[in-house]
């Protein structure tokens, strides 16, 4: 993913907005166990900052994974904002590099890959689960308890949801 800023260079303050359709492969995003799918899509904004460049917007991408209470598979499709300053490698030192984690480009070609990615893997859910009530399974016998109800010791059922299990049980 490389945005041209040829023309936003020289206008400071100027801004240019980029969209891209990459793929999961482009980002080498499955690398350990995650499970990436579909197309990633990233959509934002370069400003002109003078002695840097601020890019900032949105990823969507899609992760499918398996509920840390459950183990059934969870489809997650987050939607990522991100802010990074860039800039151009060869300039003068300022002083503030710590803030320069993506130094990553020369000439006219910006390259956001590593940046886009970085974002995504930090956005990461680490237990993801299938649903917040999720009530996983039985740890005596593997039950899975939003399915079925086992013989082993009772759920404690938060009262709060006592109602609507009653409503639920009806059927
Ligand atoms: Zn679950
Ligand atoms: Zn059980």
């Amino acid at each position: 993913m490389k945005i041209n800023i040829a023309q936003l260079k020289k206008e400071l303050g100027g801004t240019q907005t980029f969209s891209f359709q990459t793929s999961v492969d482009e980002l080498a995003l499955n690398q350990r166990e995650e499970a990436w799918t579909d197309n990633v899509l990233v959509d934002g904004v370069v400003t002109n900052k003078g002695t840097y460049y601020e890019v900032t917007g949105t990823i969507h991408a899609t992760l499918k994974e398996s509920c840390s209470r459950c183990l059934e598979s969870v489809v997650s499709v987050l939607t990522i904002p991100f802010s990074e300053k860039i800039r151009e490698t060869g300039l003068e030192e300022t002083g503030e590099d710590s803030e320069f984690e993506f130094s990553c480009f020369t000439g006219d070609e910006m390259e956001i890959t590593d940046l886009i990615r970085e974002n995504i893997l930090l956005a990461k859910p680490l237990k993801p689960v299938c649903s917040e009530n999720c009530r996983g399974l039985c740890p005596e016998c593997g039950a899975n308890l939003n399915i079925s109800t086992c013989g082993c010791n009772p759920i404690k059922i938060d009262p709060r949801l006592a109602v609507l299990e009653k409503l639920l049980s009806k059927d």
